[in-house]
């Protein structure tokens, strides 16, 4: 699945510069110019990795840190900061500021995504494999198969980009429209009922045995995945 980073950058130049380049990378890009807008934009879909500047107006880059670290939701997002040269502090170089990396400005584009992949490996291995595994579950996304234990689990296309998706985060919470925005995709209409079909069918072909349920129904907050339960 195509990683969502949100570059968060108040120069439109760089901005840009950035985000032609993501994107070619092969990363599903999102631009927010400061840093109100970029709290606003993580509600409406997490982002599997933040490029986040320090020096934002409206809320500085060390605050929207601080503040998707203080959420459960958004505790684990991986944050890369970047800084000019003077701002970077002993409070940067210690990343006591809650960020997982930094770049100091200005940089070559080739640094930057040699960090992101580095720091999604890290932190988010389940994106750059080939095959994740979480419990009894195995996800191999060149085959595109799916077992379960020994047996073999047949999905449809949906299904199985829920499943993938799921997997990458398991224990998180993730609402209806949060699973549409990263499953459909946030330019496609359909309500969020369908999410509740397409969970339907997974379940089914995921139980086909005894087994126990691993997607857990969250009451009037959406599903997560929990094997270890
Ligand atoms: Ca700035």
């Amino acid at each position: 699945m195509t990683p969502h980073v949100l570059v968060v950058e108040d120069e439109d130049a760089l901005a840009t510069l950035l985000q032609y380049n993501l994107d070619k990378e092969g990363y599903d890009v999102a631009l927010a110019q400061d840093g109100e807008e970029a709290l606003v934009m993580v509600d409406e879909r997490l982002p599997d990795l933040v490029v986040l500047d320090w020096m934002l107006p409206k809320v500085s880059g060390i605050e929207v840190c601080r503040r998707l670290r203080s959420r459960a939701e958004t505790r684990n997002i991986p944050i890369i900061l970047l800084t000019a040269r003077g701002e970077e502090t002993d409070r940067i170089r210690g990343l006591d500021t809650g960020a997982d990396d930094y770049v100091v400005k200005p940089f070559s584009m080739s640094e930057l995504t040699a960090r992101i992949r580095a720091v999604l490996r890290r932190i988010r291995p389940g994106l750059a494999e080939d095959r994740i595994r979480q419990g009894d579950i195995t996800v191999d996304r060149v085959a595109h198969r799916v077992r379960r234990g020994a047996r073999e689990v047949h999905l449809g296309p949906t299904e199985f980009r829920l499943l993938d998706y799921l997997m990458q985060h398991p224990g998180r919470v993730f609402s209806r429209e949060q699973l549409l925005d990263a499953v459909w995709g946030s330019d496609v209409y359909v309500e969020a009922r369908t999410v509740d079909v397409h969970i339907g069918r997974l379940r089914k072909a995921l139980n086909l045995d005894v087994e126990n349920d691993p997607i857990r129904t969250v009451r009037s907050a959406g599903y997560s995945l929990d094997l270890d339960s």
